[in-house]
């Protein structure tokens, strides 16, 4: 397979962005190891992008299991993901990845720097963010996004959406930056208050729901420069 789907950026130090047409993977390396978020659609050899980026033995964390976040899963040996998206994992077929979990709170030490699991179910059930407190950096999955948000079909939940960007919004204090799988590249943490509010809207009827640009079973709510496909 071609590594040329894969558009490699630096984002900051031993810190990588791996944009595959629409979704985003992060690399984090630490002094003893490195940190993969997620494998993308799966459409090119993400393994051999990482390596050549770093020697570090690689810890791959799931931010969630919607399959443009585990595409790449089965090039590598085992993958972190909150239990609660397992039987979400299970719809997408044969693996030959091991499958372990991370549980809220969880801190994973890369040496010299480390990111907490934090779980804000609602997005999917066991959707995770990732706290790097010391760089002031959130890893936030689908759940704090500029581009419109999947919030229908099995697994999703507003209220619980709502209720993990509020349990968000007391960290946003010491958080700076903000990077989200989708769209643009990073967000403030401003967007976590905005998302809460269009959330609630949506949620009492309040934003009118459009076609969205491609064939999904959903409407797409916008408001505030925010969305969802609902
Ligand atoms: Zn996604």
């Amino acid at each position: 397979m071609a590594d040329t789907v894969y558009e490699v950026v630096n984002i900051g130090d031993k810190s990588w962005r791996i944009e595959e047409n629409g979704v985003r993977v992060f690399l984090f390396e630490g002094a003893d190891q490195s940190l993969l978020v997620d494998t993308g659609f799966g459409s090119g050899d993400l393994k051999s992008v990482v390596a050549k980026l770093t020697q570090k033995p690689i810890i791959v964390v799931n931010t969630h299991a919607d399959s443009d976040h585990t595409g790449c899963n089965n090039q590598f040996d085992k993958i972190y993901m909150h239990p609660a998206e397992f039987a979400h994992y299970d719809e997408q077929g044969p693996r030959s990845a091991e499958t372990a979990p991370v549980q809220d709170g969880d801190i994973l030490k890369l040496g010299g720097r480390e990111f907490e699991v934090i779980l804000i179910p609602g997005h999917t059930a066991g959707s995770i963010a990732l706290f790097d407190r010391e760089n002031r950096l959130l890893v936030a999955g689908d759940s704090v996004s500029a581009a419109p948000i999947f919030m229908f079909g099995a697994f999703r939940s507003f209220q619980a959406y709502i209720a993990s960007l509020n349990r968000l919004s007391e960290i946003s204090g010491n958080i700076d930056s903000i990077y989200p799988s989708h769209g643009p590249f990073p967000v403030g943490p401003e967007l976590i208050e905005k998302l809460i509010g269009a959330a609630g809207l949506v949620m009492k009827g309040g934003v009118e729901g459009v076609s969205p640009p491609f064939d999904i079973p959903a409407k797409m709510y916008m408001t505030g420069g925010v969305g969802f496909f609902y």
